[in-house]
């Protein structure tokens, strides 16, 4: 005892390491240097001196100890300053990895990445979520099964998910889901905690869009984000100062059920009337674009070829000049650029990031939000504010959902707890633990 209490480490539970041969304050100093040296906050011995308050000894000790433990490894010569150079510290994103799980309405993607979020191995699959939970998560089961045989990697340090509806982040399970019928109350991380010796973070698909999108997107600024996905459903996720705004139980930026219309006939799938999902969501395109099938001869053709008209066609439609596509796309991306104008002007973004299935109909959607949002905005907010496209291809979510996973571990309370072993293998239920009593 007696060293000082390096910057930003979080008060130390009682028995915070769980270790006896490394005391609580040597393993959060650890933890502090790794994560410095993950976040690129700091890239040498003599940055993570300046940056901890840390003695030269100290570090260098711990240096050594995150070395041996293959988290950090020394890099290249850093370009001089004018005194001896000093070699800089790099993160062994290869140390571990995590498997991780996008869910949709209609599609989910899993995959295999590294620890900065890289995706090693991926895979895509049409499956519809209304099929119910347990099928579903057997599915997601099988897939990580066939990543990790193709991938030759060992068992997941942790895993991230993401689900098309709102979660009780703390216990990790959905919430009257409204295009989830049999997912109310199912707690996905008790399903993959039977599964697998390893923890495992859930979030509602579209704040782990966001959390990809603004980690790993481009360009990347840093500025507040706002992201909306329009897909089936829609929603918004709010990563402000670099943190994901939850709201008290993890409900923020559900927008698809804020009231826009007072018509009766505009029933919700959410059990209310006058949501905008009601009226511009992508299911309530399906339901008028086979009740209205008649007139458009492109989608007719769709729908007697497959039985079941799909978002991706109508967009096909779309692009292909289709007029019944053209008028429902048209009309929808009016009435979600306006809701999208107002929580523009209420929460100031530097960034409006636009994603979803409604990316896969052309440009018009984000060309439509964007005068919307210039001309209804405040002129500070739009003063330095871009409105742009996601930029990952569709798979920001599952890399947010990755993100997410590695946030949990590497968070200084848990990273303190395992980082002695180099690796948390085995540390399972109580970084589970640990991660809902800071949520
Ligand atoms: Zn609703």
């Amino acid at each position: 005892m007696g060293r000082p209490v390096p910057t930003g480490t979080a008060p130390l539970r009682g028995q915070a390491t769980g270790f006896s041969s490394m005391p609580a304050l040597e393993a959060a100093s650890l933890a502090v240097v790794i994560n410095l040296v993950r976040s690129g906050r700091a890239t040498t011995r003599p940055e993570l001196v300046t940056a901890t308050g840390l003695s030269r000894k100290a570090i260098t000790q711990r240096v050594d100890q995150a070395l041996s433990l293959g988290l950090l490894e020394d890099g290249e010569l850093a370009p001089s300053s004018g005194g001896r150079q000093a070699r800089t510290l790099h993160f062994r994103a290869e140390a571990g990895y995590i498997y991780s799980a996008l869910v949709g309405a209609s599609e989910f993607t899993a995959a295999v990445m590294d620890l900065t979020g890289t995706i090693i191995a991926s895979h895509h699959e049409d499956w519809a979520v209304d099929t119910g939970p347990e099928p579903t998560m057997r599915q997601i089961r099988s897939a990580f099964t066939v990543l990790a045989r193709k991938t030759g990697l060992g068992r997941p340090w942790a895993i991230g998910i993401g689900v098309p509806g709102p979660v009780e982040f703390a216990a990790g399970h959905l919430v009257a889901p409204p295009i989830m019928p049999g997912w109310d109350g199912f707690s996905v991380r008790s399903w993959l905690r039977e599964h697998y010796d390893a923890p495992v973070w859930v979030d509602n698909d579209v704040n782990l869009m966001a959390l990809g999108e603004w980690t790993s997107g481009t360009p990347h600024d840093g500025r507040d984000m706002l992201f909306v996905k329009v897909g089936t459903g829609i929603g918004a996720g709010l990563v402000t100062r670099g943190r994901l705004l939850r709201g008290d139980r993890g409900a923020a930026g559900d927008i698809g059920h804020t009231h826009v219309t007072d018509d009766p006939s505009a029933v919700c799938r959410c059990g209310l009337t006058g949501c905008l999902e009601a009226v511009a969501g992508g299911w309530s395109m399906l339901e008028e674009g086979t009740r209205r099938v008649e007139e458009s001869p492109c989608l007719s053709k769709a729908l007697r070829r497959t039985g079941r008209l799909t978002l991706g066609e109508i967009g096909a439609a779309a692009v292909d000049g289709d007029r019944l596509a053209l008028e429902m796309i048209d009309k929808r991306s009016r009435l979600v650029a306006e809701v999208i104008a107002n929580f523009v002007n209420f929460c100031n973004p530097g960034v409006l990031v636009l994603g979803g299935g409604v990316l896969r109909t052309g440009p018009r959607f984000v060309d439509v939000v964007s005068s919307t949002v210039h001309a209804r905005c405040n002129r500070l907010v739009t003063a330095g504010l871009t409105v742009r496209a996601a930029s990952l291809d569709h798979l920001e979510g599952v890399v947010g959902a990755g993100l997410l996973a590695v946030s949990g571990l590497f968070a200084t309370t848990p990273l303190s707890h395992w980082v002695e072993s180099g690796s948390p293998l085995g540390h399972a239920t109580t970084l589970q633990r640990l991660s809902v009593e800071d949520a």
